[in-house]
């Protein structure tokens, strides 16, 4: 078998890979090598159409960014007009009843002993300044008190995460979770307001044809030809010879290796068996994901709606999209049929019954009222994701820390969602601009300076990064 050779050599097109691919092309750079396992490029970030017509995300994708970087690379990928643009709408659905996201600041619509309940412990906790929490449970009874807890944040974060909340850091949070303000709280109580539109990306857009899949099949095509090879699983890593064996025996001698693989498994297939007790340590989920496709018109209460999130037991899915709201080309008769998207989390501490989730999740969209029995299915849609969700657990950091470091030691540089791992920076913007980041750091070899998502993930996270510099030191 023929053994090639590249300065850089990249493993994955997802949006990570692509990152990098187009940030070497934007740079001149020509001495580089995509390899794909799958037969497309775009891995998480995909979309299927399904033998029905209807076209899925791998789970509800939406479009936030916090890059300008990444804002001119989907301009580029499907032009402006290729876009449709929403205000973000979010649910809660319990107590048969919806409430607007975030929880904290509609309590208005709950039942009023639950409501006292969830000032109660709002007021509790704003005297409790001072503790230190040490997880992800601690941290929510110190911000949001026990009734909020109690009613929506302990069991929607379990049927998400998968994992007790106690085994999952805090480090993560950033601007994800809306920490209270009493007064906003209690004013929504007393004016019986809802506030839907809270904190950043209350706006997003969603491509008009071909799901998210079609930014990433697009931005895939603006790479030469010969850069971007799919079908070529990598199967073991050689990070001391430099070299890659991919599963028909073709090997790749590299430079610099950018693998966007899951961490755990690249651990596994390379030599470096004193890091594989650490990185069999990090913690992830799975995902189920299932479309539903129907006959007819969105129903009414859901014409408007983008996502909701489902705490109760009466359904096992954690959150539901209104699919056919991103695009009402997701469905194979605009106007005539519409589709939900439904995501159920499985883990050691969460199993699923394969056999008989389907029929579940079908029930569970009766039981909150999304459907009705008599409603015409006429698509039913499944995948699997083994990785799904990276873990933030209580020791994650610690463990990145060491296994990140040994790696780029020998140019091995992991990045993306499961590549570094880090939940908090692991949407498309930032697996993209991780992968771009990276190829800055490869080539200036300036580590803190070049990869802010990767390193200060909350001060990424808390603006609008305006185009970053190159910093070629080399
Ligand atoms: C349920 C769900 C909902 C999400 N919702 C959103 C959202 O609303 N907004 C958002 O921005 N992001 C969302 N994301 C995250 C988004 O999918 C990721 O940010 C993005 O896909 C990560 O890109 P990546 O390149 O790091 O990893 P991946 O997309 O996983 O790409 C990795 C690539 O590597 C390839 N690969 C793996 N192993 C090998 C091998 N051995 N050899 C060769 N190739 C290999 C894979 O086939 C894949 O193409 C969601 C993800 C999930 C699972």
């Amino acid at each position: 078998m023929a053994t090639h050779k590249v300065d850089l050599l990249i493993v994955g097109a997802g949006p990570t890979g692509l990152g990098a691919a187009l940030r070497l092309l934007e740079l001149g750079e020509t001495n580089f090598l995509v390899l794909e396992a799958a037969q497309e490029p775009g891995g998480l970030a995909s979309s299927v159409k399904d033998p029905k017509g209807f076209t899925w995300d791998l789970g509800g994708h939406v479009q936030f960014s916090h890059y300008e970087v990444f804002d001119r690379y989907m301009d580029l990928a499907l032009g402006k007009d290729g876009w449709l643009r929403h205000v973000r709408e979010s649910w809660i659905w319990m107590r048969e009843r919806f409430i607007p996201y975030p929880f904290q600041y509609n309590l208005h619509r709950l039942p009023k002993e639950e409501k006292w309940a969830c000032v109660q412990g709002l007021l509790k906790a704003s005297r409790d300044g001072k503790w230190q929490p040490r997880n992800f449970k601690e941290w929510i009874l110190h911000t949001f008190g026990e009734g909020v807890a109690e009613a929506f944040l302990f069991p929607y974060n379990f049927k998400v995460w998968g994992y007790p909340l106690e085994r999952i850091g805090q480090q993560w949070m950033g601007d994800r979770v809306a920490v209270p303000h009493i007064e906003k709280v209690l004013a929504g109580i007393c004016l019986e307001q809802d506030q839907a539109s809270w904190g950043p990306n209350h706006t997003f857009r969603f491509p008009k044809h071909g799901g998210t899949g079609a930014v990433w099949r697009s931005l895939a095509k603006k790479l030469p030809e010969e850069k971007l090879k799919v079908s070529k699983r990598v199967v073991s890593v050689n990070t001391e010879k430099r070299v890659v064996e991919l599963d028909r025996g073709e090997t790749y001698e590299y430079e610099s290796l950018i693998s966007s693989m899951p961490l755990d498994r690249l651990i596994e297939m390379s030599d470096r068996t004193d890091l594989a007790q650490e990185a069999s340590r990090l913690l992830y989920s799975s995902i189920h994901i299932f479309g539903v496709g129907l006959e007819g018109k969105t129903p009414e209460h859901l014409r408007t709606k983008c996502w909701m999130y489902f705490p109760e037991n009466n359904c096992p899915f954690y959150r539901v999209t209104v699919f056919s709201n991103y695009s009402p080309f997701n469905t194979p008769r605009p106007g005539e049929t519409w589709s939900l998207m439904a995501e159920v989390a499985q883990s050691p501490y969460k199993p699923v019954n394969v056999e008989a989730i389907f029929d579940e999740v079908i029930e569970g969209l009766v039981a909150t009222k999304l459907i009705r029995p008599a409603d015409q299915i006429i698509s039913r849609w499944h995948r699997f994701l083994h990785h799904g969700y990276p873990t933030p657990s209580v020791d994650r950091d610690e463990i990145l820390e060491r296994v990140l470091r040994e790696l780029e030691k020998v140019n091995l540089f992991s990045r993306g969602r499961f590549g570094a791992w880090k939940y908090e920076v692991s949407n498309q913007d930032h697996s993209f601009m991780q992968g771009w980041e990276c190829v800055d750091r490869i080539l200036s070899g300036n580590r803190e300076a070049c990869e802010p998502t990767l390193n200060v993930p909350s001060k990424v996270n808390a603006e609008y990064n305006k185009r970053q510099e190159f910093i070629h030191h080399a």
